[in-house]
């Protein structure tokens, strides 16, 4: 029974606090969910359920598809292609806005997030990667791996670049502070409707379930299909040495993600649809940023990486011909 509540204790302090005895944990330790410290993520899954007694209107619908788009961009744009792969510049007022916004996907801190991604592409697919479909199964890969105590501490490591900001530490730290925050901001703008415009037909607890619950789980298991999915099904363009695939459902899905092989074969860029027909909405909010003098210096997709360890062959009218050119939408 002692060992019980201590095990609670712990999960609590280590759900206050990501940084609480993280130095404790074997980072080679087993790949086996920690059940207690995965409670929450299991209550976002049960809050979904909520629905049976808020019902809907039109409005909590806006609210959660909103919500989604948003914070797909929040976790595509700024924790993949900014914290992890430094894929353009910014100032530090807006690295701190990009971080804060991710935040709102319940996804970890971007510190977490971009040193377990660095991760995955150095060992993509071998034995090391934490999220190898061919070598952990689909379960694993999806979400599994993140259950397990030895993917808990942030690998500072690898985010040496970030980590020198206290801003982004303190974030990283502390995020279920801001998860908490998030919801309670999300219920009260059900409540402040409710009073403003009771013709909507919305209110806290509808808006609550919606637009943080269903909302965020869907963002969840969308962000997931990128390290289960994305690694099995589609189409591989380049030898990337891995099992990364071209997938366009998923791209739709994750708002450009879904181009998966081109991103393994060049990670650095700003856009993960090489061509103009591969539909990359992240990548034209990032265009959008850029206009608006947020952030500049996107990394384009050099000419000779459209050839590089190449695999598929490009077909025209006129047979197989040399790649086409990089689209006039590379900054
Ligand atoms: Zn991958
Ligand atoms: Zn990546």
């Amino acid at each position: 029974m002692k060992r019980i509540r201590e095990s609670v204790v712990q999960a609590l302090r280590r759900s206050a606090d990501s940084a609480y005895e993280a130095e404790r944990i074997d980072l080679r330790g087993p790949r086996r969910p920690d059940w207690l410290r995965v409670m929450p993520f299991g209550v976002m899954h049960l809050g979904c359920l909520g629905v049976i007694w808020v019902g809907w209107s039109p409005v909590a619908l806006a609210v959660a598809l909103g919500l989604y788009v948003a914070r797909m961009f929040f976790v595509t744009a700024f924790y993949h292609r900014y914290f992890s792969h430094r894929a353009f510049k910014t100032t530090r007022l807006f690295q701190a806005v990009m971080a804060l916004l991710g935040l709102t996907a319940l996804q970890r801190g971007p510190l977490w997030w971009a040193a377990h991604h660095r991760h995955h592409h150095q060992h993509s697919d071998t034995e090391e990667d934490e999220h190898s479909p061919a070598h952990l199964g689909f379960w694993w890969s999806h979400m599994g791996w993140f259950t397990a105590e030895r993917n808990f501490p942030t690998r500072y490591q690898r985010v040496r670049d970030f980590a020198r900001y206290p801003e982004l530490r303190f974030m990283d730290r502390f995020d279920t502070l801001f998860y908490l925050v998030f919801a309670l901001g999300v219920f009260g703008l059900g409540v402040a409707l409710a009073r403003v415009v009771p013709s909507w037909q919305t209110n806290g607890a509808q808006l609550l379930v919606w637009g943080f619950f269903v909302s965020t789980v869907a963002v969840y298991h969308a962000t997931y299909t990128i390290n289960s999915l994305a690694h099995r099904f589609g189409k591989q363009r380049f030898d990337t040495g891995d099992h990364s695939r071209n997938n366009a459902w998923l791209s739709l899905l994750t708002l450009g993600e879904g181009w998966h092989n081109n991103h393994h074969h060049y990670p650095v860029s700003a856009r993960q649809g090489f061509y103009w027909w591969e539909v990359d909405i992240s990548y034209y909010g990032l265009l959008l940023l850029k206009r608006l003098g947020l952030i500049w210096a996107l990394n384009p997709v050099p000419e000779k990486q459209l050839t590089r360890k190449r695999l598929a062959p490009v077909r025209t009218e006129a047979g197989v011909s040399p790649p086409p050119r990089p689209t006039e939408l590379n900054p």
